[in-house]
């Protein structure tokens, strides 16, 4: 159930609803929109038919049912889209964002040398891991806290914010204290007590697609996040496992128009991860752009040949910049900007 408030409704109008809805055992989201506020109702309280009551309140327009399972990442209660700030990048507000860096941080001269290069190639977020979800536990791991200094150092040192991945609930703290926007994997999707503590920090969440997940437990996966209190989530099409074996994954580019027409939240395209060779992530990162993704989130790394992890999915420096410039086309040509 959703309440529409009055445009000119009253706090003490909205305090009376709020405490109505909580007489009935129910929880509620107060979510401010446009034409004013909007009261998400949440939970399995009794009897969802005296939630119809509240119409009866003063400053309350009307009370409408909501069909979607997910409700706060529902478009029925959110019209607006969703924006969000990082430092001075804004996320979703039609501008496209690119977030670009290595798969893992390795060392300081890996990380610097490209931060330098997808800074001058026109990236506004450097991603890198430093917890690595690695399907071998002999792969390597990730340089864990030392990774995330050397991501600190990188972000004063070129000014770019941070995207780093969490991967276990016990370092959550730990990585919202150095990164700008957390990242949880594929892998994580519907680790949900990852999700409830993600979803009570204070820093945007880049929630990645699992490789087994339908739209719709995406979306109820951003909803663990959203009912915590954190509305910064953005959501992140990588690729979906298929019967095809070409590629790493499947791009599901077709999840992003759908996703728009099913919620607020912006999306962006992780074409490296989808390919999982070089050579198919422009091309993909062009069409994410086409279907209209909110930005995308590519592999860099300046030595591919000896990379950590995810070597031949990533772009060298210069094949990055080639990218950019057809990105910055491509956007051009949809009527948006870099
Ligand atoms: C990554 O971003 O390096 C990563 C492991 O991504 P995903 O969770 O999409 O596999
Ligand atoms: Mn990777």
């Amino acid at each position: 159930m959703l309440i529409v408030m009055e445009e000119k409704a009253t706090q003490e109008q909205m305090d009376e609803v709020v405490r109505t809805i909580h007489s009935f055992s129910y929880g509620c989201h107060v979510i401010p929109g446009q034409k004013g506020w909007v009261v998400g109702v949440t939970g399995n309280g009794k009897g969802k038919h005296r939630l119809q009551v509240l119409e009866c309140l003063p400053g309350v327009e009307r009370v409408v049912p909501i069909s979607s399972p997910y409700k706060l990442a529902s478009l029925e209660t959110k019209k607006e889209k969703t924006f969000l700030k990082v430092s001075d990048v804004v996320i979703g507000n039609g501008r496209l964002v690119v977030m670009a860096g290595p798969c893992s941080v390795e060392d300081e001269t890996q990380l610097m040398e490209t931060a330098r290069a997808v800074k001058e190639a026109g990236a506004s977020i450097l991603r890198g891991g430093a917890f690595k979800p690695r399907t071998s536990p002999y792969a390597f791991q990730g340089l864990g806290e030392e990774g995330l200094k050397l991501l600190a150092k990188a972000r004063s040192h070129f000014g770019l914010p941070v995207v780093t991945e969490v991967l276990d609930q016990q370092d959550v703290d730990l990585v919202a204290s150095y990164a700008d926007i957390l990242q949880v994997g594929a892998r994580n999707v519907q680790n949900f007590a990852l999700l409830k503590k993600v979803g009570r920090v204070r820093k945007p969440v880049l929630l990645k697609r699992g490789m087994m997940t339908s739209l719709e437990e995406y979306l109820m996966s951003a909803e663990y996040v959203l009912a915590e209190g954190n509305r910064d989530v953005i959501l992140c099409e990588r690729g979906i496992r298929t019967f095809e074996t070409a590629t790493r994954n499947t791009l599901d580019l077709s999840a992003i128009p759908v996703l728009k027409e099913k919620t607020h939240l912006p999306i962006i395209v992780d074409p490296s991860h989808a390919a999982g060779n070089w050579k198919y992530v422009p091309p993909l990162s062009l069409a994410a752009v086409a279907v209209g993704a909110d930005g995308l989130i590519i592999e860099v790394h300046p030595w591919p040949e000896k990379a950590l992890s995810d070597g031949p999915q990533s772009l060298k420096p210069d094949q990055f910049r080639r990218l950019m410039e057809d990105i910055r086309q491509m956007a051009k040509w949809m009527g948006r900007e870099v």
